[in-house]
């Protein structure tokens, strides 16, 4: 075990050429990002109008086959939205993956609704159907009014939130079938699963809504940002609702229902713009990376995580999981000594303080995972590189 992680640190070494700190993502400018920022600062347009926010939405929507894209501020206002969007009211429960980074139970709290936590499968990292599936079937039933019930609370399960953990799409052809059968709306959360395509087509398509994050160690980045991609009677609600609920008007100022400043600023959208472009660039460089770690790990202790099955993931962070919580600690401890960042997996959601009392079905494949698995550097080369 000490011998591989001298030589995961002599592979990632080589492979980034440096002898500097490695972090585990960083960005990359190495397109039109100079010019295209310029072009607002020198249009004098670098706010809340302008042409590269157009065209961002344009581009995503083209690029993920989605009907309509609505940039944010950042990927938890297009959650927060996506979720209301979805019908998402006080009181409501949301279920989701207790995996995942935290942005995705607070959109749900930002709703005033709760979070409920169902396991993942250990192979797509995402949310298992058949925990799915079991969690409602002892936990609810269908009321009359076909909104789905908590048998003892009472309250309203509404949506689904199912997360593309570090890009490897979950298992969606289960997840649509329970969510269709239960009546809950799919709303998939693909901060992390840019350029990810399960069977043929684009993660964050497949719910009724689906949300992107641009945030600066996503796989693109507009600095910070955030994308809702709906349907097109669904995204003009949400460009409604992201930009202070506003009626079109030349002059007067009517806003029609309390809306959000969520909009994304045309600077950062430039940016986006420029990002985009490389994209599948960056992609094909990551499975390269991806597909070497894989070899490096065959036939050792560690195994690295790979695509699921007829998906085409982005790998954006490469994750391997280790033979127990202590080789793990070691693996981290030796490599972010030598100054190559490693990371664990995000302490589970249903052990941080605000999330305690949720409720939960059982979460062994979420707890075997988050004693196990390890971020390894991931990012692109730049220029200098
Ligand atoms: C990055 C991320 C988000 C959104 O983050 P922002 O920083 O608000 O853009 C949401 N969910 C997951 C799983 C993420 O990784």
């Amino acid at each position: 075990m000490s011998d591989f992680s001298g030589r995961l640190i002599e592979f990632v070494r080589d492979h980034y050429r440096t002898n500097e700190f490695i972090p585990l993502h960083a960005p990359v400018f190495t397109g039109r990002e100079r010019d295209y920022v310029l072009d607002t600062v020198d249009s004098t347009f670098v706010s809340s109008v302008g042409a590269y926010v157009d065209r961002f939405e344009r581009d995503m929507a083209d690029y993920t086959g989605a009907p309509r894209g609505v940039a944010t501020v950042n990927g938890t206002a297009a959650l927060h939205i996506a979720l209301k969007l979805a019908g998402v009211e006080s009181d409501d429960l949301v279920i989701t993956q207790p995996l995942s980074f935290v942005a995705t139970c607070n959109a749900i709290s930002y709703c005033n609704a709760q979070p409920v936590f169902v396991d993942v499968d250990r192979k797509t990292l995402g949310l298992s159907p058949v925990s799915l599936e079991a969690w409602l079937e002892e936990n609810c039933r269908v009321g009359g009014d076909g909104v789905v019930r908590h048998n003892s609370s009472d309250r309203a399960v509404k949506a689904c939130v199912p997360m593309h953990t570090f890009g490897h799409p979950a298992n969606l052809d289960g997840l649509m079938e329970v969510c269709q059968r239960w009546n809950l709306v799919l709303v998939e959360d693909a901060a992390e699963s840019l350029g990810s395509f399960y069977k043929g087509r684009h993660t964050g398509s497949f719910g009724a809504l689906g949300t992107l994050s641009f945030n600066g160690n996503k796989i693109i980045t507009t600095g910070g940002g955030g994308m809702v991609l709906t349907s097109e009677p669904l995204g003009v609600r949400a460009k409604h609702l992201t930009t202070t609920a506003k009626k079109p008007h030349p002059y007067e100022y009517i806003h029609d229902e309390v809306g959000y400043n969520y909009r994304l600023p045309n600077l950062n959208a430039a940016l986006g713009c420029a990002q985009l472009e490389q994209l599948e660039g960056f992609i094909e460089q990551k499975r390269e990376l991806a597909q070497r770690y894989g070899e490096l790990f065959k036939g050792s202790e560690l195994s690295f995580i790979e695509e699921p099955d007829h998906c085409r993931s982005n790998y954006w962070l490469n994750a391997l999981v280790c033979e127990d919580n202590e080789a793990r600690n070691r693996l981290l401890e030796t490599t972010n000594s030598k100054g190559v960042m490693t990371r664990p997996i995000w302490a589970l959601m249903n052990q941080l303080d605000m999330y305690r009392d949720c409720l939960r079905g059982p979460l062994d494949n979420a707890e075997w995972l988050a004693e196990r698995v390890v971020n390894l550097p991931s990012g692109v080369l730049g220029a200098a590189q």
